[in-house]
């Protein structure tokens, strides 16, 4: 989108010159190490989809050759930025090898006896692909042996169609490996949420920013999403007990499972030939989240700490490389413990402080305030809020424990946003004198003061055309400023949508057809659930009995008090209607497009019973925008 940009104000530019003297910028060791083995870079950096489609270009981040921030860019994620340009084919050690910059995560390879075990598969086909092929341009054409994923988040499986097909997969030549409760936890993240979050993953990842020292520089694990869908192969093969040995390919793998972690499912991996310990995404180069911007569950970082721990013990005494799932590797094993005690303390201390301001009364937005790392975390470029923040890391602690209240009775039912907001100008009185108040705290750089109480203004009246563009212009010093990549991007999308409203917005998608199938039955009639419109449910009382010939499944699903549920295993005495399909014809219909009629028609189903209901029950479910206002009252 042209960017309706402002430059850095005075308040700005003096607070990012700032960082440059509270942070170890002499410190360049990081660059060295982003670079070390690197074999080839990306051909032309780029990733293209079907015809020639322009999936990932790193060429627009062009503008980070430049060594010295701009002023409308932190110093700090500056400096990230550029790390994060490091891009292609990277060897850690004889045998592992790395793609990275290609995607927001890595793919590591590490060579077997026959082929080649692809660990991560990036998000989606065509990053993998080029990846995957990339390296055979360099190391041979050496097939997968196995697939394996870290963990349960998009771009460490959605790439898996261009590392293995479903037909290797069904033959067994290619296992696909990943920590239990992969499935049930994909599921429960990202599709019962998934439209929310696949909105709100705008705000963390600034896809619909320029790239640009105005714009969209980076998103903390990497550069950005690649353009293109994820897709999934389900897992042949999870890894059940808490450390259990493989040999694959002639290489012996150590799988440590570090469940309720960085993600729900999650697990390390040793390669105690290698001595490469892989740490999946539990510590990367700076402090991750412990609730992401676009939302998920508070992760436990107790636990999360605690599995750090556990990796020290096991293969702290042998490991000579650190890898992670994202950023660079390290090497040494004095230096890798260093970091590794630095990442367990860094989880721990914001989990033990916060509780402890909690102890002491403090709410949560006066313990984000508050909450510092002591210097030995905070002078490391590896704990920098990159990412997550302290802040609003602090808050999840918060809510993981006490939820999203603070305790405060004033706060348990107030007015919603734009009611309270309407109020509140009405008492405000004349709004000339409002906002030339208001310019003079921006004037003084008090940019959080100026989005709090402008967006009072634009919630009371979304046309308030002054309102909008002060709030805009708030939020994009704010962004300036943020070292975090994920709030500099959520600050930058709130001041585009505010100028020129949502319609360069994209959500992401989520529930695609092609990876309903790979969804449990569990999962897609929870899915159901939340897409009942309850107001014209209210009254109505029908079972449904749904029988799938294909996975010798059986659903008997109720529906009562404008409430679906579901009980799997046999199907129900008092049935209205047995419907006998397949669960490939049932996911047409979740997927839309296609009615219960069509499959009747086709002979893909039969009905005993009342043949009206699975029409009734569809023509019952809610169909979502995946773009809503976020930044403006809905
Ligand atoms: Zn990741």
């Amino acid at each position: 989108m042209p960017s309706a940009a402002k430059p850095a104000t005075a308040a700005t530019t003096a607070a990012n010159q700032a960082v440059l003297a509270e942070l170890p910028f002499y410190d360049t060791a990081d660059f060295a190490e982003a670079w070390r083995g690197h074999v080839a870079p990306l051909p032309d950096g780029v990733v293209r989809g079907k015809a020639g489609r322009l999936v990932w270009d790193l060429g627009e981040y062009r503008f980070l050759e430049t060594e010295q921030a701009p002023p409308e860019v932190n110093p700090s994620l500056w400096r990230l930025a550029r790390l994060n340009m490091a891009n292609g084919l990277f060897e850690v050690c004889p045998g592992v090898y790395q793609i990275r910059g290609l995607d927001l995560a890595n793919m590591t390879i590490v060579e077997g006896e026959r082929g080649v075990i692809v660990i991560d598969a990036l998000t989606n086909a065509e990053a993998a692909a080029t990846g995957l092929a990339l390296y055979r341009a360099h190391r041979g054409e050496r097939p997968v042996s196995a697939l394996i994923y870290t963990h349960s988040h998009a771009d460490h499986f959605g790439g898996a169609f261009g590392v293995a097909s479903l037909d290797e997969v069904r033959a067994g030549r290619v296992p696909v490996i990943a920590p239990d409760g992969f499935m049930e936890e994909l599921g429960a993240e990202s599709v019962l949420a998934g439209i929310p979050m696949a909105r709100r993953a705008n705000f963390q990842f600034g896809g619909a920013l320029h790239r640009g020292v105005r714009g969209q520089v980076d998103a903390g694990l990497g550069k950005r999403m690649g353009l293109a869908v994820s897709t999934l192969l389900p897992p042949t093969d999870l890894i059940v007990e808490p450390v259990e040995s493989r040999t694959i390919d002639g290489v012996e793998l150590v799988f440590q499972m570090a469940p309720q972690t960085e993600a729900p499912a999650e697990m390390h991996i040793w390669l105690p030939k290698q001595r490469v310990l892989n740490m999946a995404e539990n510590t990367t180069r700076h402090l991750h989240n412990f609730i992401p911007l676009r939302g998920a569950q508070a992760r436990d970082t107790r636990v999360w700490s605690n599995a750090i721990t556990t990796s020290m013990a096991l293969f702290g005494d042998q490991a000579e490389i650190l890898v992670a799932q994202h950023h660079w590797p390290i090497w040494g094993r004095e230096k890798l413990l260093g970091y590794l005690g630095r990442q367990r303390d860094l989880y721990k201390h914001i989990h033990d402080q916060a509780l402890r301001l909690a102890a002491r009364g403090l709410r949560p937005a006066e313990i984000a305030e508050r909450l510092r790392l002591p210097d030995s975390l905070a002078q490391d470029w590896a704990c920098r809020g990159y990412y997550g923040t302290v802040s609003h890391n602090a808050k999840a602690v918060y809510q993981r424990y006490l939820s999203w209240y603070d305790g405060n009775p004033a706060n348990l039912d107030p007015l919603p946003p734009a009611e309270a907001a309407r109020k509140l100008v009405e008492y405000l009185g004349p709004l000339d004198a409002v906002m030339a108040r208001a310019r003079d705290d921006f004037a003084r750089g008090e940019y959080r003061w100026v989005v709090q109480l402008m967006n009072q203004l634009v919630f009371a009246d979304p046309d308030n055309a002054a309102a909008r563009e002060l709030c805009a212009d708030a939020h994009e010093q704010l962004g300036y400023q943020a070292e975090s990549a994920t709030w500099r991007n959520a600050y930058l999308l709130a001041a585009q949508e505010l100028r020129g409203g949502i319609s360069g917005s994209r959500a992401v998608g989520f529930l695609r057809p092609d990876m309903l199938p790979a969804l449990s039955t569990e999962v897609v009639f929870d899915w159901l659930g939340v897409r009942l419109k309850a107001e014209q449910a209210a009254g109505l009382h029908w079972r449904i009995d749904w029988h799938f010939t294909d996975r010798g499944e059986i659903v008997a699903q109720n529906l009562e008090n404008a409430t679906l549920t579901q009980r799997l295993g046999t199907g129900s005495a008092a049935a209205d209607a047995r419907v006998t399909t397949t669960r490939a014809a049932f996911d047409r219909l979740v997927a839309g497009g296609v009615g219960f009629d069509v499959l009747l028609a086709e002979g893909a189903a039969t009905v005993a019973g009342d043949a009206t209901l699975p029409a009734k029950l569809f023509a019952l479910l809610d169909v979502f925008e995946t773009i809503f206002p976020v930044v403006t009252p809905r």
